[in-house]
């Protein structure tokens, strides 16, 4: 989510995406697409303050004495989480049993995928604001989402290279590394493993440059970590937009009902 313009981030309360998606297809449940065609009456929509109880209610909110509300580890999210690493672990296992050979990769999603923006999104009630929400990131710690540190960890100590590519501005990139290695992610073979996004210079390899959508930037970026030799035997992203594009040899969908982005 972060990083990205207001007016990119169109907002839908009632998507739930499920699912790990290999090749385009969803297993378990079907593409989550915002839809912004007008509702003919009320009852097509769903209420708002209903929806954000089954949000809370789904990640297990708990709120401490300074007010942070944090997911609980026994959610039905925490739970739909792990079964998806879980099919992740089985898959990056079977895949370097099988081949030690050449350089593999996984690519990681920043916000939703590794760190949870879960107390962001309810202090703000689920509107974005960029300046408000560069203040947080540069100075609060967001949480890993469940398991996300140890399967990374895991992955890089199997021989995988860990990526990060995120939407988060250029601006954020030591806040972000800072974040990640407090929370137990590993960190990158070499720091320019960590992408940003560049709008003031973009990389050669962007053609779209400054005006790249998600999609262009981040799978363009895969491109890029491709040419300098890695396989990237798997991407994981909570937004279908981390994931389209190809170039990646299966992707898994992070659950996330909190916004959309296209
Ligand atoms: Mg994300």
């Amino acid at each position: 989510m972060l990083g990205k313009t207001l007016k990119n981030r169109s907002k839908t309360l009632s998507t739930l995406a499920i699912g790990v998606v290999v090749g385009g297809a969803v297993a378990g449940g079907g593409f989550a697409v915002a839809d912004s065609s007008a509702p003919r009456t009320d009852r097509q929509i769903t209420n708002m303050t209903d929806e954000v109880s089954k949000i809370k209610a789904y990640y297990g909110d708990t709120v401490d004495a300074n007010g942070e509300h944090w997911a609980s580890p026994d959610s039905n999210y925490a739970a739909q989480v792990r079964s998806i690493e879980n099919q992740a672990h089985k898959y990056l296992e079977s895949k370097i049993r099988h081949d030690r050979s050449g350089k593999k990769a996984i690519v990681l999603d920043v916000d939703d995928t590794s760190l949870s923006t879960y107390n962001y999104e309810l202090e703000t009630t689920f509107v974005y604001n960029p300046a408000g929400n560069a203040k947080y990131i540069a100075t609060k710690t967001m949480p890993a989402v469940f398991g996300m540190n140890t399967l990374a960890s895991w992955a890089k100590q199997q021989g995988y290279e860990v990526f990060y590519v995120t939407g988060r501005p250029e601006t954020q990139r030591a806040a972000t590394t800072a974040n990640l290695a407090a929370v137990g992610f590993p960190a990158t073979e070499d720091p320019s493993h960590m992408f940003l996004k560049n709008t003031a210079t973009p990389p050669p390899y962007l053609p779209c440059g400054a005006t790249c959508t998600v999609i262009q930037y981040k799978s363009g970026t895969r491109a890029h970590i491709e040419s300098l030799g890695y396989q990237i035997v798997a991407n994981f992203g909570d937004q279908y937009s981390d994931l389209s594009g190809g170039h990646a040899e299966r992707t898994f969908k992070i659950p996330n009902p909190m916004y959309y982005l296209p």
